[in-house]
């Protein structure tokens, strides 16, 4: 594929840092290297020492004083070695993707939202044409709108983007003519295909077959935004776009945040070689890397998990979405029958409700839902354009207990009857 008719002028003109070489270099040199070169400050003068964090499980981790210091002190802006290496081999064993490592690169981001704010700006142009479905993450929008591009949102439904309805919005534009000079034809298209936020949309592998032909029909890249690929409370879980990556056009982001924890900050982005290295160049001139400590921290755990005690860990978190879900469910259905309308999750953590006889949410929640002591995300946050009206409200099963969303769903339910 040529690549170079995705890149924006911005991340076409990115060059290597010479002095991140340098440090990249030194730390795959032997010990007896001596260097001058880098200007890395001397960990001697840290005031840390070592480390020990204890696990839930009864063990622990220990940085003694060699991995402290490598995890004090600068490191790779691919991401580190260690954590990069068994990250490659669970996705090998999880994706089994067709093209081949040398045309496939990865590297570590501080959450994949950092991963997805750099694509997009490696690939998205003022004026261009952008796919998704919308609704979608907030902080998507967050990161595409001011690139001042044109959102077209593709029809979606309980199963995520509808092909047809794609097939339909692509019709506009012939797929001969998309590498003409001054085409229109979108070239990103982006989606969230499990567990979707808000939505809790997931596609199937029809699906996303019939999406990823559309995108080799259009010459298009996909991000493939997949946080809650881990939080698909039904096995098999559904073959990735990345599995059916035969071209090197799939983008795929993943996040630890909500398996490990959000707040060490550990994403990745996968993808072509030559975009990868795109985004690493970002890093480079921005944060430098994602935090040695946070990553050396969780490549300590995988390592001593292994990737079935990874799976065993995913599990129990599936367990316990799962059995969260079902309890808001039960909740919604014992309360928000006949108000509200709603497709049951089967992925990630949230609920998407549609009022009935609430056309917009926005006033409800912010003006009547806090006297009532219940709080929701009105669904104009998750919209294009949000200042339209939207009868829609995103529940989260993930913080409350099972008692606590009970009472929430009766309190909305008084709020709806109030409303009509
Ligand atoms: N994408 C989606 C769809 C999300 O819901 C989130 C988190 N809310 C993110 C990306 C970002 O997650 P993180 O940066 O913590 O990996």
């Amino acid at each position: 594929m040529n690549y170079a008719r995705f890149l924006t002028a911005v991340s076409a003109a990115r060059k290597p840092s010479p002095i991140r070489v340098l440090t990249e270099l030194q730390q795959r040199s032997p010990p007896s290297l001596i260097s001058l070169a880098g200007g890395v400050p001397n960990p001697n003068t840290f005031p840390f020492q070592s480390a020990s964090i204890a696990l839930k499980d009864g063990g622990s981790i220990t940085f003694d004083d060699a991995i402290m210091r490598k995890a004090l002190q600068y490191s790779a802006s691919p991401g580190m070695p260690e954590l990069l290496g068994w990250m490659k081999d669970m996705q090998k064993r999880l994706h089994d993707p067709p093209t081949t490592l040398a045309q496939r690169e990865m590297c570590v981001t501080s959450g994949s939202q950092e991963g997805l704010g750099k694509v997009f700006e490696m690939l998205v142009r003022p004026g261009d044409n952008v796919l998704l479905d919308a609704p979608t993450y907030s902080g998507t929008l967050a990161a595409l709108k001011p690139l001042g591009c044109n959102l077209i949102s593709v029809p979606s439904d309980q199963h995520g983007m509808i092909p047809g309805a794609l097939r339909e919005v692509l019709s506009r534009w012939d797929p001969a003519e998309v590498h003409q000079p001054g085409s229109t034809a979108p070239r990103v298209l982006y989606t969230i295909p499990n567990g979707g936020n808000p939505t809790g949309a997931s596609m199937t592998t029809q699906r996303k077959r019939e999406v990823y032909e559309l995108a080799q029909r259009y010459d298009m890249l996909i991000v493939e935004d997949d946080p809650y690929y881990f939080l698909q409370f039904e096995k098999p879980w559904v073959p990735t776009f990345l599995s059916m990556d035969v071209d090197g056009r799939i983008l795929r982001t993943d996040s630890f945040s909500k398996i490990l924890s959000s707040g060490l900050r550990i994403g990745f982005v996968t993808g072509p070689k030559p975009l990868v290295d795109r985004v690493v160049l970002h890093i480079q001139a921005s944060t430098m890397h994602t935090s040695s400590f946070t990553q050396l921290m969780v490549s300590e755990l995988l390592h001593r998990w292994g990737q079935e005690g990874f799976l065993h860990h995913i599990n129990e978190v599936i367990d316990f979405y799962r059995t969260q879900r079902n309890a808001l469910i039960f909740s919604a259905d014992k309360w928000l029958k006949g108000l509200a309308e709603w497709h049951v999750p089967s992925a990630g953590m949230f609920l998407w409700l549609r009022l009935k006889g609430v056309p917009d949410t926005m006033k409800l929640v912010m003006e009547k839902a806090l006297d009532k002591e219940v709080l929701l995300v009105p669904g104009n946050a998750f919209m294009i354009d949000s200042s339209e009206p939207c009868p829609y409200v995103r529940a989260a099963f993930s913080l409350s207990t099972p008692q606590q969303m009970d009472e929430a769903f009766r309190r909305l339910s008084l709020l709806i009857k109030e409303a009509l």
